[in-house]
């Protein structure tokens, strides 16, 4: 008889786990199934470089047929579970519905952006969780540069240049800093826009940045932001979002037409439909082994699950890559002990470092007690993530892109009408992008707009 182990998830936690579930159960007597509803994962904390144009955006995903062995990859979407059954239920691409059994269950399906009832958030915010999140960022900051440059009139320019985010954890800190710096570099080929300036605000309901890592590299992070001209509104709340403008609990109205939203994360809705408990956040409960509670066939790992956390007791670990990839690799050799191979540990991995990267060579780092911050944090953070991406050939793909950009710059063309083919027949140019017609839309534009670091002509004739 082979037993069947099927994991949910493959990003940091279900890759980890499938791998080192390859190696630790016997290969006669088991087989292992990935289900995802893409076939890569995406290496988060590079998201920011890939949104600021430094790294290629296919560089910054890792192909999972490429580094899964005899793991079968399924692709599809989790719309629910029977764990009496022992049962997942999944959809094809094409919308078919159909049920995988399992003897165990692994669950990695990561999390959501936690959005708030802001009023008009969903309508003109954008989220910095996935891939076409970053790319779709990028681009509605170079549109409005673009759209910028045709406008006379400075103060009906201003919004337009513009940019909130709101939530500095790690992901909008970096966020926020990468794209300025980004927007810095191409901003010379845009010669009224430079003239004006443009205008960078973080928003942070709490007292400080970053409360990840300890107060004095926090303070560096907001320093080093406020010398590039970032402003910084901490003990803040957006109350409402228009098209071009964001309104703070303070009163205070900043023009924007581009508001990216970083405030934390949370399980996506498939996780309420497993059937399992679920801790006051809405992530499954878990032992110290990450079995789910109540069941000995279920494992729960990642930003959708509540592992204890071994540093903090009585607290979850952090939603953190980190922990995930560790919970992935104990959680493969707890499910080969459930099926009689080896001994079940417990999790006991406890942080042993934050990164934040800010571009322009400056970040701060705190690793095993020890605080970084400027150059060698910048050094360090990228030599870490180097060494994380999985396989050689991805490595050197990620130092050939810095390599470029540190030396040629980066390139303001807004490819959004990327994967939007136009159709058969319809006039040139006419993209069936979604964004064709919005006017800071992310997507189809008519035409690429390319300002390479050729010298500004001064096109706009200020
Ligand atoms: C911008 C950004 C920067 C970050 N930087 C860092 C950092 O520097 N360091 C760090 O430690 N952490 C960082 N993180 C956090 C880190 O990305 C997460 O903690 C980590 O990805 C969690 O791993 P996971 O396996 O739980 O989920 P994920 O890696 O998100 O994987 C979940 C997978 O499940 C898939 N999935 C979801 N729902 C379904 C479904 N219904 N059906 C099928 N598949 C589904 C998803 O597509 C995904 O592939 C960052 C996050 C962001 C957004």
């Amino acid at each position: 008889m082979s037993w069947h182990v099927v994991i949910a998830g493959g990003g940091f936690g279900g890759l980890y786990a499938a791998r080192r579930l390859e190696r630790v159960l016997p290969h006669q007597s088991s087989r292992v199934t990935l289900v995802n509803d893409v076939n890569f994962m995406l290496y988060t904390p590079l998201l920011p470089g890939a949104a600021a144009g430094v790294l290629e955006p296919r560089h910054v995903v890792v192909p999972l047929r490429q580094h899964l062995g005899r793991t079968d990859l399924r692709l599809g979407r989790v719309t629910g579970a029977d764990p009496d059954r022992r049962v997942l239920r999944v959809d094809s691409l094409e919308g078919a519905g159909h049920e995988l059994v399992y003897d165990q269950l692994i669950l990695a399906l990561g999390s959501v952006s936690r959005t708030l009832p802001v009023p008009g958030l969903a309508e003109h915010g954008l989220g910095f969780k996935t891939l076409p999140d970053a790319i779709a960022l990028r681009n509605r900051l170079i549109r409005c540069l673009e759209l910028a440059e045709t406008i006379e009139d400075p103060q009906e320019r201003a919004p337009y240049l513009g940019f909130v985010f709101v939530g500095a954890g790690y992901a909008g800190l970096e966020g926020l800093a990468e794209l300025q710096d980004f927007a810095a570099d191409v901003i010379e080929h845009y010669p009224r826009c430079r003239v004006q300036g443009m205008r960078w605000v973080l928003v942070e309901a709490r007292e400080r940045v970053m409360p990840e890592i300890p107060p004095s590299l926090a303070a560096f992070a907001a320093r080093e932001l406020g010398a590039r001209g970032i402003e910084l509104r901490t003990s803040t709340m957006v109350d409402e979002i228009t098209a071009d403008s964001v309104r703070l609990s303070t009163g205070e109205v900043l023009g924007a037409r581009t508001v990216a939203w970083t405030a934390g994360v949370k399980p996506p809705p498939v996780v309420a439909q497993l059937g399992l408990p679920l801790d006051d956040g809405g992530r499954i409960r878990t032992d110290r082994f990450m079995r789910v509670e109540g069941r000995a066939d279920v494992w729960a790992i990642g930003d959708a699950a509540a592992v204890p956390d071994p540093a903090r007791a009585g607290q979850p670990c952090p939603p953190t890559a980190q922990h995930a990839m560790r919970q992935g690799r104990r959680v493969a050799v707890n499910v080969a002990a459930a099926l009689g191979t080896g001994r079940a540990r417990p999790f006991t991995y406890r942080t042993l470092g934050v990164f934040v990267d800010m571009g322009r060579y400056q970040a701060v780092a705190s690793t095993a007690g020890i605080k970084w911050r400027g150059f060698p944090a910048w050094f360090l953070a990228r030599t870490y993530h180097l060494l994380l991406m999985p396989g050689s050939v991805r490595k050197l793909r990620l130092v050939t892109d810095w390599t470029v950009a540190l030396l040629f710059g980066r390139d303001a063309a807004e490819l959004g009408q990327l994967g939007h083919p136009t159709a058969l027949g319809a006039p040139a140019g006419a993209g069936t992008g979604a964004g064709a017609a919005s006017p800071a839309g992310d997507g189809a534009g008519a035409a690429a707009t390319v300002a390479r670091r050729a010298p500004a002509r001064g096109a706009a004739g200020d």
